[in-house]
């Protein structure tokens, strides 16, 4: 049985950057209800009892019947990505990383300004509903990649890639606030993102 993480700010606490309904919305709705129909469909999976969502994730192929697999797919892509990305914020956010994140992005990116470039960037030119994620490789290296729906790198590379932030471009996470200018949606999260967790992430990865 899987639990949302708990948040550690307040549904307000990110203002004026992500609004408070967006985020009772999001976590409250969105996110509830990825976490409620994964754990509906592994009571139909006893096989997984026990296996870490990770683990799960990073393979999909184990579950023989593909309508339950997709259901998994869709829904503990959901509820990872989720716990991920409410992580990753916090109304302290928007300071630059510091330590062995720093230098990493250095040494792949030039600067931490082509860093956030290339993230927004990425996240810009999902089309549809998906994410954008900066992950760690196995030697390190940093790593930009996107993906539609809830799938993330776990999935998409076969626990080869550890996500260390990802960012959320479904409709849901923006509109409320910014209609159609996912744009300043992007602008507004880089203000709340905890590179703090995130080099810590990096470091444990
Ligand atoms: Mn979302």
């Amino acid at each position: 049985m899987f639990e949302q993480a708990r948040l550690g700010y307040d549904f307000a606490a990110l203002e004026p950057h992500i609004d408070e309904l967006t985020m009772q919305t999001h976590y409250g709705k969105h996110h509830a209800g990825y976490t409620n129909n994964l754990n509906k469909a592994l009571e139909k999976l006893p096989e997984l009892a026990g296996k870490s969502i990770e683990a799960i994730l990073t393979n999909l192929e184990a579950i023989e019947d593909p309508a339950l697999r997709t259901v998994v797919r869709n829904n503990g892509g959901g509820y990872y990505n989720h716990n991920l990305y409410f992580a990753i914020l916090s109304p302290q956010g928007g300071q630059p990383p510091q330590g062995r994140l720093a230098e990493q992005i250095n040494a792949d990116f030039g600067s931490f300004q082509e860093l956030v470039e290339r993230l927004t960037a990425t996240a810009a030119s999902v089309f549809g509903s998906g994410w954008a994620w900066l992950s760690k490789d196995p030697s390190g290296k940093l790593v930009i990649t996107s993906t539609p729906n809830q799938d993330n790198p776990l999935m998409t590379h076969g626990g080869q890639l550890i996500p260390l932030l990802g960012i959320d471009v479904w409709e849901h996470a923006y509109y409320l606030k910014y209609k159609n200018v996912r744009a300043d949606y992007l602008q507004a999260f880089f203000k709340v993102l905890d590179w703090g967790e995130v080099a810590r992430r990096y470091e444990q990865a």
